[in-house]
């Protein structure tokens, strides 16, 4: 037994699964996780000293690598200074700014300490607002864990298998319809029946929790038109898109301008931090200004807030978006054209730094599509590729991330490894 699995064993007696979060276990391609002594750049490394080439990147959040210099001063910088106060700061301030001048949609926002609290506040100020109970998902779509969210959800739950899950009472549940993503015949019968209840709709523009998926652009067009036509708040969960595909997000690549937008992992810059925001009109419904409860004994965290504004400064700095872009696609044609070589059926999606391989034969443009992709093939590369040296997500329902730390070179290694595994599977 190795020192990681001398870990995971140990972590298994006081922690369920041996995990703070479900993905990590690496439960559906039977390995235990490696255990991680450190990172930097694009490089991470287990307690055996074995290094790996991540593409993970914390499941979205590292777009500048790991311990960036100016991240890594702008934490020390505070750190002296006390961690936590639950009294307002100047750096909450200045995110909000950055925020707002950033994401074309945000004209207010709040922060908070996860993706989840953020879209579950979102939906509880969207239902606060309208005044109605239904909220409107997409499958495969991950929204958090938040007990309406969990209907038809990806990421982990994909993963594992696990349609919904139990502690979520059906009485909440039944306010949740769930629709295939892609399909705008399917929204609009969902409106014509239901339109006058609905108080929102929450979607990931770009999916990236049921592996990636490429919007269909009159799909997402057609959500805000109907959400506008009947009263509904439009929501745009860019928790993972959000700073990722474009500076704006999302709804800056598309040019559709939700309701609200739900923001976290890139802002936080690695540590805890999420964010709602909107309309003004919207936002100032929520207290102390307003009538709908939210709070946080460490929403706005000195720390956090110095990470994530140091993160979004950098990106703006960098201005990456271009040489991403070309990384991504040298990654992931490339793994496209190495598979074709090999006999490999896949199928290859790509919003700008991050995408998904599937070993299907058709496109994928949905929960169900993803979900007849060969899990089996996937289980056999990933193993592959960890034993080359590069660390994925333990899961076809995820993304690979590119961050700036990812140099050409990274990207030739990792391609002379998907090389060698696909040359393996096809043996
Ligand atoms: C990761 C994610 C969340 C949840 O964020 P946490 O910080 O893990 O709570 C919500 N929405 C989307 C789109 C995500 O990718």
């Amino acid at each position: 037994m190795n020192q990681s699995e001398a870990l995971f064993k140990r972590a298994c007696k006081t922690i369920p699964g041996g995990v703070n979060s479900p993905v990590r276990a690496g439960k559906s391609v039977e390995m235990t996780p490696p255990f991680i002594a450190d990172a930097s750049g694009a490089v991470i490394r287990d307690v055996e000293g074995n290094a790996y080439i991540d593409y993970v990147g914390s499941w979205g959040p590292m777009i500048l690598g790991h311990a960036h210099p100016a991240v890594t001063a702008a934490i020390q910088e505070r750190l002296g200074k006390g961690t936590s106060y639950g009294a307002p700061t100047e750096l909450e301030v200045i995110m909000a700014e950055t925020i707002v001048d950033m994401v074309p949609a945000i004209e207010m926002v709040r922060m908070v300490n996860s993706g989840t609290e953020a879209a579950m506040s979102a939906i509880r100020l969207a239902r606060g607002v309208t005044g109605r109970k239904m909220i409107v998902k997409f499958d495969g779509c991950y929204h958090g864990h938040a007990d309406s969210l969990l209907v038809s959800a990806g990421s982990g739950l994909a993963t594992l298998g696990i349609p919904g899950s139990p502690g979520v009472p059906d009485d909440l549940a039944k306010h949740t319809l769930s629709l295939p993503f892609n399909d705008t015949e399917g929204l609009n019968a969902a409106f014509d029946r239901y339109g006058h209840e609905i108080a929102c709709i929450i979607v990931e523009p770009v999916p990236a929790n049921m592996g990636v998926i490429v919007p269909d652009i009159t799909f997402l067009q057609r959500l805000r038109e109907i959400t506008t036509a009947f009263g509904a708040i439009l929501i745009f969960d860019e928790v993972i898109s959000g700073f990722r595909v474009a500076p704006g997000g999302a709804q800056e690549r598309c040019g559709i301008h939700p309701d609200l937008t739900c923001l976290g992992k890139i802002i936080g810059g690695g540590l805890p931090v999420g964010a709602y925001g909107g309309k003004r009109e919207i936002m100032l419904r929520m207290a102390p200004e307003g009538d709908v409860y939210q709070a946080g004994t460490l929403s706005g965290n000195p720390l956090a807030m110095a990470a994530g504004i140091a993160t979004l400064t950098t990106l703006r700095q960098m201005d990456p978006y271009q040489q991403l872009e070309k990384m991504g696609d040298t990654l992931f044609s490339g793994l496209k054209t190495l598979a074709e070589k090999a006999g490999i059926p896949l199928t290859v999606n790509r919003v700008g730094s991050m995408g998904s391989i599937f070993f299907a034969e058709t496109p994928v443009s949905d929960f169900k599509t993803a979900k007849a992709s060969d899990a089996g093939r996937f289980k056999q590369y990933y193993k592959a590729m960890r034993a080359r040296g590069i660390y994925l997500a333990p899961s076809p329902f995820e993304a690979a991330f590119i961050s700036t730390a990812h140099t050409e070179e990274l990207i030739e290694k990792t391609l002379r490894a998907a090389a060698g595994a696909f040359e393996e599977m096809s043996r």
